[in-house]
């Protein structure tokens, strides 16, 4: 898919926001999210400074945009990530239902500097008694109860 000249600008933004994120004490990444060609949200990584290790920067900005825009649903924006999203943050990404996503750095570029963004996707492809940190099933009839609780709710706000 090509890139235009506004698409630089985002992601120009989103690179700064990284390198000025470096230089006061966060991680090396930035992100904006953009609806309607506008930037709508603007955040870098501030896992130290918050002491919040799911502060990344794609996380923090969609945080910022559903707050300044008042939903939990992101449908009709962008985000350009200074870094390619580690699966947390895309997850939130496709929680969130944000449409495209620009990044500038690759997960390989950030394994290069000893982030583990890469080691998580390799984690992923693993079945569950291979991975690192061990993931034990359990009291899943009970577990199971709560969702007949939310499926026979009328009420509910779906996402
Ligand atoms: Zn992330």
């Amino acid at each position: 898919m090509k890139t235009t000249k506004e698409d630089c600008k985002f992601m120009g933004e989103a690179i700064r926001l990284a390198n000025e994120s470096v230089r006061h004490g966060g991680g090396p990444f930035g992100a904006v999210i953009v609806k309607d060609g506008k930037i709508i949200a603007g955040s870098s990584n501030s896992v130290t400074i918050d002491n919040d290790p799911t502060a990344h920067a794609e996380v923090n900005a969609i945080r910022e945009a559903c707050r300044k825009l008042g939903t939990f649903d992101l449908t009709g924006c962008r985000i350009y990530t200074s870094c390619e999203p580690c699966p947390m943050c895309l997850g939130a990404i496709y929680w969130s239902h944000i449409e495209r996503i620009y990044y500038g750095n690759t997960r390989k570029d950030a394994r290069d500097i000893d982030f583990a963004d890469d080691f998580i996707y390799e984690e992923l492809d693993k079945s569950l008694d291979e991975r690192t940190v061990p993931i034990i099933p359990m009291m899943r009839d009970e577990a199971l109860e709560t969702f007949r609780l939310w499926r026979e709710k009328t009420d509910k706000i779906e996402y």
